[in-house]
């Protein structure tokens, strides 16, 4: 704290993630003697650039384009990259400092890493995001390749952006190689990778679910975010049996007591990846409920879905969330749970997946992109869909083995240490670097 004192985000990662390790850092102390905790919290290299561009109106425009590239030690740095205005080194260290934990839970050969700009995509026209995308990869190109650096989408990066990156790379590089995931279908892709995310996520609560003998079948399921995360975790809910009572965007919330239709569903995907509209739209056109400036999470439900951002469900939520019943919460985006929130989730023993753990799906079908790349060859969705459930299922095992605690499941200490004695036991391996 004392070296980066204006990085909370990336403290309150490591805070999470230290407590939950420190009894099985004690009863291991061979990880503590070779300083593996400190090499870990400190990025293997962290770049900063000036991405200049052009506006519409002729206007020179800068920002600030930034990858962290936190630990390889075991395979190429793997991340996303987020293009918002609250993107900063802070931001971005915790991130990619989660990112490491994840990619090793998901079991594929990805080290961690994550980057973006604060440049804010919303109200920007195709051409202005794409001279804005193709001066971030200028510089970026330099950086990345398929076996050093492969990063995919986050917030405000979806489609279009790795589109415009990727064909600015190509250019640059004079080579298409599998230097980017997220791509499109029909320059790489991978089937299922837009939706395997918020799938992911429904399938790790899924496997908790079972665990206490339930399911999704009948219950009401409060969504955050509209996002790509929050649209796919929607669908996947309404296919499970499951009721959809809300989503959010930064501006509000819709109530659906009666649960989404798919009809509805439907309006949200052209609303939000084609016309790039809000939410208070869609409530206005269906007669639903639009909360202002609301958070989902007052609504009474039995399973919470935070797919939105960082920090976006704090003590006062988790109260309200569990004085209304809520039995389980698996996070779809990264740390929107504050520490406080997670120490109240645990102690009144419900349900809660970590994101690293219940997020993981979208990297691991990423990891698959690249397999596929590598082989020059497609798989369908029934098999990639497949796969991705099955690594969900590995990983809830793996959060099981590791987090038993009391004849209950610590998630959070489950994840924890499955993901860091892969990572740490390949550094011990590779010597002081
Ligand atoms: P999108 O950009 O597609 O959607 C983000 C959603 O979150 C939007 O509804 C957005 O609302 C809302 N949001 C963003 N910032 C805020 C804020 N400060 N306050 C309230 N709402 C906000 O992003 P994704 O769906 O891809 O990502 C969502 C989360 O999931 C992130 O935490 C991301 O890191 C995590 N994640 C994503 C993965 C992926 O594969 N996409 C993989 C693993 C994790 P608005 O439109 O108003 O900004």
């Amino acid at each position: 704290k004392q070296r980066d004192p204006h990085q909370p985000e990336f403290h309150q990662a490591v805070e999470e993630v230290v407590r939950s390790l420190w009894p099985f850092l004690e009863a291991n102390p061979h990880y503590l003697q070779a300083g593996i905790l400190e090499r870990m919290v400190e990025p293997e290299r962290a770049i900063m650039f000036r991405v200049p561009w052009v506006d519409d109106q002729g206007q020179v425009r800068v920002n600030r384009g930034y990858r962290i590239q936190m630990n390889s030690a075991i395979g190429p740095y793997k991340g996303g990259l987020r293009f918002h205005p609250s993107v900063n080194v802070g931001v971005l260290k915790f991130l990619a400092f989660e990112q490491v934990f994840k990619n090793s839970l998901t079991s594929l050969p990805m080290g961690g890493g994550k980057g973006g700009s604060d440049f804010n995509p919303k109200g920007k026209s195709d051409n202005e995001v794409m001279r804005f995308c193709q001066s971030f990869m200028t510089e970026l190109y330099r950086h990345i390749g398929a076996d050093l650096d492969v990063p995919a989408g986050d917030i405000g990066v979806g489609g279009r952006e790795i589109g415009f990156l990727f064909g600015q790379y190509k250019r640059l590089s004079n080579q298409f190689t599998s230097v980017l995931t997220g791509k499109g279908l029909a320059y790489g892709g991978s089937l299922i990778r837009p939706e395997a995310t918020g799938y992911g996520c429904v399938y790790f609560a899924e496997e908790m679910l079972k665990s206490v003998r339930s399911s999704f079948e009948g219950k009401r399921v409060s969504i955050s975010g509209s996002g790509n995360v929050a649209q796919y975790a929607a669908q996947k809910v309404m296919e499970m049996g499951g009721r959809v009572i809300s989503l959010s965007d930064s501006a509000g919330t819709l109530h659906f007591p009666d649960g989404l239709t798919e009809e509805q569903w439907a309006y949200l995907m052209d609303l939000k990846n084609v016309r790039r509209g809000r939410l208070e739209e869609m409530g206005a056109h269906f007669g639903v409920t639009y909360l202002a400036d609301q958070r989902p999470w007052s609504l009474p439900c039995d399973i919470a879905l935070p797919c939105a951002t960082q920090n976006e469900l704090d003590g006062e939520d988790a109260r309200t969330l569990l004085k209304n019943g809520c039995i389980c919460v698996a996070e779809g985006a990264n740390m929107p749970s504050t520490l406080e929130a997670v120490d109240l989730f645990i102690e009144a023993g419900i349900l809660y997946a970590p994101g690293k753990a219940s997020n993981a799906g979208g990297v691991a079908c990423s990891g698959l992109e690249m397999s596929q790349n590598a082989m020059r060859l497609h798989w369908t969705a029934g098999e990639v869909d497949t796969k991705l459930h099955s690594i969900m299922q590995s990983i809830h095992h793996a959060c099981v083995a590791y987090g038993e605690e009391d004849g209950r499941v610590n998630y959070v200490k489950g994840a924890n240490i499955a993901g860091f004695v892969k990572v740490a036991d390949a550094m011990l391996a590779q010597g002081v670097v």
